[in-house]
């Protein structure tokens, strides 16, 4: 029997069993770091399929691996699990009705991809058990990539330092690949304390820290000008030093986030919002200290892996829809803005457009066009992609159109095509992990490509030695 025909068997047998795995963590969408639930139900499913599992890895209390199998090569699988804040949602509506008021949901469908990403590791454990083949296939149980960083954590602990090539996916709207570059990115808070005083009777003895954050905004946004194409600088004020403005605010803290296609100039434009912040400072007789939010390195994008990958995809085919389906589809659609349903079009040939637009779920693998264009987002799937091979896919979970983190994709989380579009992916991942561990010069050809596209660079964490 050949691969592929060997893991889509394991999977369509397990079936029920994956898509009421996914459908349980949907039900208990938890925020980064707090993912307990979420990672003990797939830290069992792992166990109870025979992987020894590695708990609290990288000194995180939700991060873990699970292993299976022994020696050369090691082929890691990244499963996320976090949700987002605000997003609750009943499942299976066409319109607005959260679960719970103003309570959490998995608008990013990561109750799908840790689910997808096991499911594709059980496949590859199957083949490994029953064809007595070498090799190792590892579960990367990854918390956190919402907000925290989790991936950027564990890389920096080394825990992928002996693997050879890592894979993920993404539940989406078209099938296709995650190839695209990211940008890196950095965020802190900047805390900064004054001196409160009666702002009508002593003004001369307060120092406000307020005044001090709204000249750093004022300073960083002169900056935006003279910044490198494809930067971005975005603040949150996070604390305005209280209600009364009859009081000098002695406290007030922003946060900023800045991105940019390379790591290193993250680092450069870093260093220069940090010169306007004690700019701020002396101008205004207040301190302030600096807290680590996060960070992610730019994705490292691989045409070797990209390639057979998309082979795979293809190989795999489109689940089919059936009436149910495409009705549900509608209803989604109906539900969003003009510009939401066109992004579904941007950046895809005139052909791939035409049929996509006859559609309200993409139910066809459009041609595979390779570019090394930049996607304005950030993934911390960019620091394990600094130090492994790595590459991820996309399979069609939602209503053509749906923009992720939204309600719309929560209320789609537990239906049919999301279950159909995780299968497909955990269908693709573990042929594609099958090939690369059967042809080992893939390895090295992906290895020789990343470290052509470093060009002598080697992975550095942005992460402060004071944070783990
Ligand atoms: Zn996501």
């Amino acid at each position: 029997m050949d691969t592929l025909n060997a893991v889509v068997n394991v999977i369509e047998q397990k079936r029920e069993k994956f898509i009421a795995l996914s459908d349980k963590i949907w039900e208990v969408p938890e925020l980064y770091f707090q993912e307990f639930q979420s990672s003990g139900y797939l830290i069992h499913a792992l166990e109870e399929e025979g992987f020894q599992v590695e708990r609290e890895v990288a000194g995180i209390s939700t991060a873990f691996v699970g292993s299976f199998g022994s020696g050369k090569p090691v082929i890691a699988i990244l499963g996320e699990f976090d949700a987002l804040p605000g997003l609750s949602q009943k499942k299976g509506l066409t319109h607005h009705d959260p679960l719970v008021e103003g309570g959490n949901g998995h608008g990013c469908g990561h109750n799908l991809l840790g689910t997808g990403a096991f499911a594709a590791a059980v496949a590859v454990k199957e083949y490994l058990a029953q064809n007595d083949r070498q090799g190792t296939i590892r579960f990367y149980g990854c918390p956190a990539e919402e907000n925290g960083s989790g991936k950027a954590l564990m890389t920096k602990a080394g825990l992928f330092d002996d693997v050879d090539i890592a894979f993920s996916w993404h539940p989406w709207d078209v099938p296709g690949l995650m190839d695209k570059r990211t940008l890196a990115n950095y965020s802190a808070k900047f805390k900064f304390t004054g001196k409160s005083a009666h702002a009508a009777a002593a003004p001369h003895l307060g120092r406000s820290a307020l005044d001090a954050v709204e000249l750093m905004n004022v300073g960083v946004n002169y900056l935006r000008e003279h910044m490198v194409p494809d930067a971005r600088i975005h603040y949150a004020v996070t604390d305005t030093g209280g209600a009364s403005p009859n009081v000098v605010q002695a406290n007030a803290d922003v946060v900023y986030l800045i991105r940019a296609a390379e790591k290193d100039e993250v680092e450069s434009l870093y260093k220069r919002v940090q010169d306007i912040a004690r700019g701020a400072a002396l101008m205004t007789g207040t301190t302030f200290e600096e807290e680590f939010v996060g960070t992610a390195s730019n994705l490292i994008p691989n045409s070797v892996l990209a390639d057979i990958m998309y082979e795979n995809l293809e190989k795999v085919g489109a689940p089919s829809y059936d009436e149910g389906d495409v009705a549900f589809a509608k209803k989604i659609r109906d539900t969003l803005s003009t510009e939401d349903l066109n992004s579904a079009y941007a950046g895809r040939d005139r052909e791939t457009v035409k049929k996509l637009k006859e559609r309200d779920i993409a139910d066809f693998i459009p041609p595979y066009i390779p570019s090394e264009a930049i996607m304005s987002g950030s993934t911390d799937v960019g620091d394990v992609s600094w130090v492994v091979p790595t590459m991820q896919c996309l399979t069609t979970c939602f209503a053509l159109g749906t923009p992720l983190h939204t309600w719309q994709v929560v209320s789609q989380g537990v239906a049919p095509i999301a279950h159909k579009g995780m299968l497909q992916a955990a269908k693709v991942i573990a042929s594609t992990v099958l090939q690369v561990m059967e042809n080992p010069v893939i390895i090295e050809q992906a290895k020789e490509e990343l470290a052509e596209r470093l060009d002598g660079k080697s992975y550095r964490s942005l992460i402060p030695d004071s944070v783990n």
